[in-house]
Formats: C-alpha cells, structure tokens, sequence
C-alpha cells in the first residue's frame, strides 16, 4: 500500500519510522514517504501522489486546512476540528478524518490510565492542535474544559463553538488562577520557541501537566516538575497513537502502540 505524509518542513518526520514498525507488527506491505510539499501546491503534489496509486496520507504543518478542502467527505472530527491529518483514497472519494485527538486520547486513557470523567481540564492555546482535541476530550464527559489563550478572543471563540459538547469557557492567559485543576494541557507552540507561557505557578500543584510537543525536555514541563506537578509528560505517546488510528483507518489492523512508543522514543533520545 502506497502511503505518504506531507509537510513543510518533512525532514524530521518521525512518520515513516512509526508506519514501518506497525506494518512489520501486523504483516502489511506499505511503502510510507516524506514529501516535502511547497507552500503554495499542496492539491497539486497530493494528486500526483494519487495518480501513481497512493492510496492514503498524513498531512502536517501547514496544510492540515488544505486537507480539509481536498477532502471530499468529511469525519466528525475533521468535521469539528476544520482540519484533516489523515486522508484515505476509496476511489473517487477522498475520507477525511482527524486522528490527533483521539491520539491524544488514547495516550492519556490506555497508556498513563487517566480517566478524564468528572475531572477539570485546562487547555493552553487555542490553535489548530486544541481545536482538534475538543470533541475527544469533551466526550469523556470531564467536569469543565477551560480554554486559556495568549489571544483571550481565540479562547472564547473556541470555547463557544463547543459548548454544545459539554461545559467549556474560554479566557486570556492571565486570568489562570490557582485554584487546583486535575490536568493542564500545553497545546501552544511556544516550546517550539523553547518558551513557556506565562501563567501562575500555583495552578500546576497536584495537577498532570502534558505538553503536546514531543522529543525533548521543554520548558513547560520543566515549569510543571518545579512546581509540585503530579505527573509530566510529552506528547511522544500522542504521536504514535494517532498515527495508530491512521493505520487502522487505511488498512483495518489495530497496531499495538506500547512498544513503538518505546522504539521511537529510543531513536528520538
Ligand atoms: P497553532 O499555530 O495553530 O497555534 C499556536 C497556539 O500557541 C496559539 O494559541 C498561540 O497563541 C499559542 N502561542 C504561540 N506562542 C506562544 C507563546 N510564546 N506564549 C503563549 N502562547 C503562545 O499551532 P498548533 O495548534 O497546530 O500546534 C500547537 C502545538 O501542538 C505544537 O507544538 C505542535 O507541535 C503540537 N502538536 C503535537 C501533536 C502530537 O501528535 N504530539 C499533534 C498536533 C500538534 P495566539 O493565538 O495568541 O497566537
């Protein structure tokens, strides 16, 4: 099976190390490229991968809303995140879906065994990464899901375009307090700038703190580990998982995740 992702930049792509280790779990024959893709030809590179018979990709930075325009059907979570990481080729029909969330998810449910139910959630950013975990997470059923944003109007506006989901609420940065929530979520690119979002200390006591970015030690979590964080992750397990539900959506085998998490973390160290 022809497969691919597309990015730019694509170099560091850990995606075909991660499809090669659930193709030799399960017996499946793929072939998985990077593809570096211009800015501006996104459709055309996708279609030409197409046309030489490929048959399902990934999509990263910065066209997860291209693909949401190529995509000619449409998940829930594409649908609500307003941004495709994974398409599948059925013939004429290009299926969108969104996988990052329950990515995230299932890293925080099977893997760390955190049950989201009744619990309060704080969410750093409101970009296209929180945007596609909202549904996921409110469908745990948590008690709150609290968005805090650099741009206080993002937050709000997100927080709206979910409330039909669960209870959510929206606000600025600043106005964290320290008052205890059970899990924060780092869902800005400010560790991609190694910065940390500046937001009170007290907030992190007891709570567990996950940084979507991956690889590394970031700020946020060296923020988290000072100030008396119950638990501090990254977002490695996330990866892995959603591209385990990419697998299973082109090729209908459920890869195991544990030891390719462990695999890729090797590598990655
Ligand atoms: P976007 O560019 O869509 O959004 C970035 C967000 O970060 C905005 O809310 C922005 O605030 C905020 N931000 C940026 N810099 C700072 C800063 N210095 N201080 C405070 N807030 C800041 O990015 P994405 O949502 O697509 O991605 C966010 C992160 O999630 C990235 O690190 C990405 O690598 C990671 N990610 C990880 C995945 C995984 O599988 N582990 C999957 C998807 C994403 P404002 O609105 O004010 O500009």
């Amino acid at each position: 099976m022809k497969l691919a992702v597309f990015g730019n930049p694509i170099e560091h792509s850990l995606s075909p190390s991660i499809h090669t280790l659930f193709a030799q779990q399960t017996g499946v024959q793929i072939e998985y490229n990077k593809i570096l893709t211009p800015v501006n030809a996104f459709v055309e590179t996708a279609q030409d991968f197409i046309a030489q018979g490929g048959k399902g990709f990934n999509i990263t930075v910065p066209f997860k809303v291209d693909a949401f325009n190529l995509a000619t059907k449409h998940s829930i979570n594409a649908q609500t995140a307003g941004a495709v990481n994974t398409i599948k080729v059925d013939g004429n029909t290009l299926i969108g879906e969104n996988t990052d969330g329950i990515g995230l998810l299932n890293d925080l449910t099977k893997n760390l065994g955190i049950d989201l139910q009744n619990k309060i959630v704080l969410i750093l950013g409101a970009g296209g990464a929180t945007r596609g975990i909202l549904l996921p997470l409110l469908q745990q059923r948590p008690a709150q899901v609290m968005i805090a944003n650099r741009t206080a109007s993002k937050a709000a506006q997100l927080a709206k375009d979910f409330e039909s989901y669960g209870e959510t609420c929206g606000f600025g940065l600043e106005k964290i307090k320290d008052d205890p929530v059970d899990i924060i979520i780092n869902a800005t690119s400010a560790s991609l700038e190694k910065q940390m979002p500046n937001i009170t200390a007290g907030v992190a006591n007891n709570a567990i703190c996950y940084d979507l970015m991956y690889g590394k030690q970031t700020p946020f979590m060296d923020w988290a580990q000072n100030n008396n964080a119950s638990m501090v992750v990254d977002g490695l397990g996330m990866l892995v998982e959603q591209a385990a539900s990419a697998f299973e959506f082109w090729t209908g085998k459920q890869p195991k995740t544990q030891t390719v998490i462990e695999a890729i973390r090797a590598l990655n160290d």
